[in-house]
């Protein structure tokens, strides 16, 4: 039997007269999954979302929606499918209940369902208490929140985000990753694009990394760091026989370059918090002091220089 991916892409294309935004992709998405797609402006995210949603055709290739092609089955596609675009017509002189009941009595809710389903989506935002409050005196960030409750008054399965936390306020912007969480927990698969690698790593379970209209690496965040091949850097300033010390460290396990010069000790190691621990007990042991320590973390930014030369914030 051939696994239903919630959303699956194969060889997908679209242009845009000379404008080869996405150029023959390739990724699927399981159940309950959150899936990063990541990329500076322009690199075709946004084109590949507006194709899974059904708003534009490709050019080549196929999209499925839990198994539904977008193209020659549209409705059932759509019909397990919540999309969050960047701006949704909300209407400002309507509360944010009557916005959402709006939206529901278009997916047909109605009487006690659509007041249900309009409540949870309220409580899932974080705009409970803000219900009555009319549209228009929101901020972007509250009304980014209300798309995005809009998006999942009918029960989606998939939910598709475009860049939700752009342009708004840290608050919204907590509330917005901590509903994307909850929807996880309630086995709700998303995909989400943003060019905010904090983000990808604390939402997605993999992450896609898109640029120029192709995808160049898919992973969970640990596996493309690890594409890199680059270790964690410590950097310590020590006082007392650091040689003495450096030879021992570079004996612990995890271990794997100790370069000691003028009191500056570095190393690569696996897993610094693992390290840290003994690192200290030998100094002491030594009588070396630790002055400072610093931790470099290789993260998707790196990475991102890495594949590509370039820097993800462009
Ligand atoms: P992203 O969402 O990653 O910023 P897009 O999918 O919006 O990327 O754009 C990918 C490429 O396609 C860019 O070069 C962009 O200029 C181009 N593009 C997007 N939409 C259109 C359009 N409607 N007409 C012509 N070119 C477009």
């Amino acid at each position: 039997m051939t696994q239903t991916f919630a959303i699956e892409v194969r060889e997908l294309r679209k242009s845009y007269g000379p404008v080869e935004a996405v150029r023959g992709i390739d990724f699927t998405v399981s159940s309950g999954e959150i899936f990063g797609l990541m990329g500076p402006n322009g690199a075709g995210k946004s084109t590949t979302i507006s194709i899974l949603s059904g708003l534009l055709q490709p050019s080549a290739g196929e999209a499925r929606i839990n198994g539904h092609s977008v193209l020659s089955e549209g409705s059932l596609a759509k019909a397990s499918l919540g999309v969050v675009p960047q701006d949704v017509a909300l209407y400002p002189d309507l509360s944010a209940r009557e916005n959402l009941a709006f939206w529901g009595k278009m997916y047909g809710l109605r009487g006690k369902e659509l007041n249900r389903r309009v409540d949870e989506v309220l409580e899932l935002v974080g705009l409970s208490a803000r219900q009555k409050g009319k549209v228009g005196t929101f901020s972007g960030g509250m009304k980014r929140r209300i798309n995005i409750g809009a998006a999942l008054l009918h029960r989606p399965k998939v939910l598709i985000m475009d860049e939700p936390t752009v342009g708004i306020d840290p608050q919204s912007r907590r509330h917005i990753l901590d509903s994307v969480l909850e929807l996880h927990r309630q086995g709700v698969t998303v995909l989400y694009t943003t060019h905010y690698m904090e983000e990808a790593r604390e939402l997605a379970d993999r992450i896609a990394i898109m640029d120029r209209g192709e995808i160049i690496a898919c992973g969970t965040a640990r596996e493309l760091i690890r594409l890199v091949g680059e270790q964690t850097r410590v950097e310590l300033e020590v006082q007392g026989k650091s040689d003495l010390a450096a030879g021992d460290w570079s004996t612990l396990r995890g271990v794997h370059h100790v370069q000691a010069r003028d009191g500056a000790v570095t190393l690569l190691v696996d897993d610094a918090d693992a390290v840290l621990p003994p690192i200290f007990e030998t100094a002491s042991a030594r009588g070396v002091r630790v002055l400072s320590v610093r931790v470099q973390q290789p993260d998707l930014e790196t990475v991102f220089l890495h594949l590509t030369g370039r820097a993800l914030r462009d």
